[in-house]
């Protein structure tokens, strides 16, 4: 599906997560490794350049969202990037969870808070917004006001702190930062439905967001 200006989302299926395709030059995140051939099938069908695909971003540890990883960086011959404290172990990535056997994903740079991922489009700013897990990132393009959200925040909802790794004081924070944007005009999360001024969402529907933690 065309969700935004040069960005497709894909997959979504089962437990996965959503897998973006932006300008046809980036991954963000690959599911757990059940859908990779429909996850193809799909770029196939929106005429996605295989071998355009140069980088494949990881937003968090978790299985559901890096279990595929390998998989699409040997299928698209892709550098793999995550921040630099996500540490992706069996344990850290909950893969029991997700009933997945857990392959170590192999990562080719680290990110840190401000670094930036440039696409012909794009100019996504990477921040570290910890809390649903320690190596949580999200991609910001401020001049375009679209956010890749993994799983800090959906449409409806933040992510779970209830699991290895979750700390709700700091999701708290870290939707503040968020809230602070103020003009998101496109989001893009882990999971669910993207949303976008159209569907009312604005800085009050972070406020009541952040209002649901304790
Ligand atoms: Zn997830
Ligand atoms: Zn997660």
């Amino acid at each position: 599906m065309k969700i935004a200006e040069n960005i497709l989302l894909l997959n979504g299926a089962g437990m996965d997560s959503n897998v973006y395709c932006v300008d046809n030059e980036v991954l963000v995140d690959t599911g757990t490794g059940s859908f990779v051939e429909q996850t193809l099938e799909q770029m196939e069908r929106f005429d996605v350049d295989k071998k355009g695909i140069e980088k494949i971003v990881l937003t968090h540890e978790h299985f559901d969202h890096t279990g595929a990883t390998n998989e699409f960086k040997k299928k698209l011959g892709a550098e793999v990037l995550a921040h630099s404290e996500a540490e992706i172990t069996e344990k850290t990535s909950i893969s029991e969870a997700f009933e997945g056997d857990f392959v170590s994903p192999d990562i080719d740079e680290r990110l840190e808070e401000n670094d930036k991922i440039k696409t012909s489009n794009y100019t996504f700013e990477v921040l570290h917004t910890p809390g649903h897990s320690p190596g949580s990132i999200v991609l910001w393009d401020s001049e375009k006001g679209v956010l890749l959200s993994g799983d800090l925040i959906f449409t409806d909802g933040f992510g779970r702190t209830d699991i290895p790794g979750g700390d709700e004081k700091k999701i708290k924070e870290s939707l503040r930062r968020i809230k602070e944007f103020g003009d998101i005009s496109v989001l893009l999360p882990g999971h669910g439905t993207p949303a976008s001024k159209e569907n009312i969402y604005d800085d009050g529907a972070i406020e009541n967001i952040i209002s649901q933690i304790q």
